[in-house]
């Protein structure tokens, strides 16, 4: 005998006289002391089951034991509800089951929550996530991430990828964050890192002549955990050989595309549009804007050069936002305490600078009445940072963003180096394997600060969903980035050694990209989170409460993978 033979959510009107079996969860019970009704879930709907005393005595008998979560499987026959029985909210609700046969497959513990709970504590939906899973909301988005990922695989597909394995364990793989690591039995005091991305892999088998490759691919990076970020997530990672920059923004908006219409969401328009770096940072204080609302950066420090106002007069910088009302001393005082835990020395409203400005500044700066002009003067860097937060958390506070909106574009022409505090040198944006632009090969050692790569990222509402670049397929420009970094020729061969022999030996041009799915996939599901589109996430001490990792293990296993903790870790 099958378990069941209709869904609990297909049964309709038209199914009336049909003899069917239907296996499930008990989602609700009413119990009449003689008739027992109990909604029967499954991931497609519920079934409303009728149990009569009458008509089954055995399956009155079962019925009256039963709680929320049992797991049940009732055979009968479908009949049409009496008109005003009929529950127009369910798509079901023309129909019931009237059961002759009852069995409870499996029972269940009193249950931590309900199903239906609002407000339960995120780690408690956790520790229980198989209860939590059964919501719709978790069954919407785990099915959800599933349809993506196959659009995108058929897209993939259609294009002549090919999908290559990688290891996960391998030599530490540069992408900014730290590595995992992971200690080797048989070599004792020596590891392999948790690959932070298939990087160099997915390069080295554009030299091997794969020409197109993808894969969905885990990555591990040991960062803190955030919204949009976990231990270990999955990105669509893909390397293209003999491509321009275009043809790989081009896969990736077709995979876009794709799995938006594969949702049954309407699709962005292509082509993305596009922002350079430069522009981003001035317009919006963000090389991620979120352009789903205006209010753009203004840019003064022109017209304040000969300002009487020492604070604009005095400041490399001076740049600033108007926002469409206006602001009391005590508001003023509270968004200046922002900006000033942003980093800013300060934040000046136009109404209380204005006498010390001149006609022709405040002509230049136009604001209208009803609206504020917020300032601030200092570094660029300073400034754009504190704007761009101002702009969002304004925009958030005014409820300017239109959550309908689905505004993605591309960011390009990204600086090939940053200048680290942290290491008092250069280093890579986004990673030491992108290109140059052409024709700036020969000053990158001269003048990394003007170096431009030929990098882009791709961003969505806000998030940045993935990045990517055409990459140096030449040894010689390699060895330069590396030096740029400080790296000399020894730590260059004992890290990249075998990268720089296969761009030896005859390595096409090459570029790609990757997109992180769990991003995508939650925005896709309008989640404020990539947990809620994670089957089993972790939480942001960097636990997970469901099975309680990470834990101790016993000093005879460390010992032999060569390790002995410190005394103020956990035994
Ligand atoms: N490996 C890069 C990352 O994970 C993506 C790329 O450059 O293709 O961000």
């Amino acid at each position: 005998m099958a378990w069941r033979d209709a869904m609990c959510g297909e049964l309709r009107a038209g199914d009336a006289g049909r003899r069917v079996s239907v296996a499930g969860w008990a989602d609700t019970r009413r119990d009449f002391g003689g008739l027992v009704f109990v909604d029967l879930r499954d991931h497609t709907g519920k079934t409303q089951l009728v149990i009569n005393p009458e008509r089954a005595p055995a399956a009155a008998g079962v019925a009256h034991e039963i709680r929320n979560e049992f797991v049940l499987q009732a055979t009968g026959e479908v009949v049409a509800r009496e008109p005003e029985t009929v529950n127009p909210n369910l798509p079901t609700g023309q129909i019931e089951l009237q059961v002759d046969e009852l069995r409870i497959l499996s029972r269940s513990t009193a249950l931590p929550f309900q199903l239906d709970e609002e407000g339960v504590d995120e780690t408690l939906r956790l520790r229980y996530r198989w209860l939590d899973m059964r919501t719709e909301r978790m069954q919407r988005n785990l099915r959800l991430n599933h349809t993506a990922i196959s659009a995108i695989r058929r897209v993939m597909d259609e294009r002549g990828f090919v999908d290559v394995w990688t290891p996960s364990m391998t030599r530490g793989t540069p992408e900014g964050a730290r590595d995992f690591l992971l200690p080797v039995r048989l070599q004792p005091g020596r590891f392999y890192a948790l690959a932070q991305s298939p990087q160099l892999f997915k390069q080295l088998c554009m030299v091997g002549g794969i020409d197109r490759y993808y894969q969905i691919a885990t990555c591990w990076r040991d960062e803190d955990l955030r919204a949009d970020r976990q231990f270990e997530f999955r990105q669509l990672d893909y390397e293209m050989a003999f491509v321009e920059r275009e043809d790989v923004l081009d896969v990736m908006e077709a995979c876009v595309v794709g799995a938006f219409e594969a949702a049954g969401v309407e699709a962005p328009t292509r082509p993305f549009p596009r922002l350079s770096f430069g522009d981003a940072m001035l317009r919006y204080g963000s090389d991620k804007p979120d352009l789903r609302f205006g209010m753009e950066i203004q840019d003064a420090t022109e017209v304040t050069r000969d300002s009487e106002f020492g604070v604009f007069k005095n400041a490399p910088c001076v740049r600033y936002v108007v926002v469409p009302r206006t602001y009391s001393r005590s508001e003023q005082a509270r968004l200046e305490e922002l900006a000033k835990e942003w980093g800013a020395k300060g934040l000046a409203n136009l109404t209380q600078i204005s006498k010390f400005l001149s006609e022709r500044e405040l002509q230049a700066f136009g604001v209208e009445e009803g609206s504020t002009a917020l300032f601030v003067a200092d570094e660029e860097p300073v400034v754009a940072r504190v704007l761009g937060l101002l702009r969002l958390h304004l925009a958030r506070e005014l409820d300017l963003i239109r959550a309908d909106l689905d505004v993605f574009h591309w960011v390009l022409d990204f600086p090939l180096f940053e200048h680290s505090e942290e290491f008092g040198g250069w280093t890579f944006m986004h990673h030491a394997f992108t290109a140059p632009v052409p024709g700036s090969e020969a000053t990158l050692e001269s003048d990394p600060a003007g170096a431009l790569g030929q990098h882009y990222d791709l961003i969505w509402n806000g998030w940045e969903l993935g990045s990517g670049s055409i990459r140096i397929h030449d040894a010689e420009v390699q060895q330069a980035v590396f030096r740029v970094m400080g790296m000399t020729d020894e730590e260059q061969r004992d890290k990249f050694g075998y990268l720089l022999d296969a761009l030896q030996m005859g390595a096409p041009p090459h570029g790609g990209f990757a997109m992180g799915i769990d991003r995508f996939v939650a925005l896709l599901a309008r989640e404020p989170d990539i947990r809620q589109v994670t089957a089993f996430p972790k939480i942001a001490s960097g636990s997970d409460p469901l099975t309680g990792a990470p834990t101790p293990f016993p000093d005879s296993a460390l010992q032999e993978l060569g390790i002995r903790l410190l005394p103020s870790q956990p035994d």
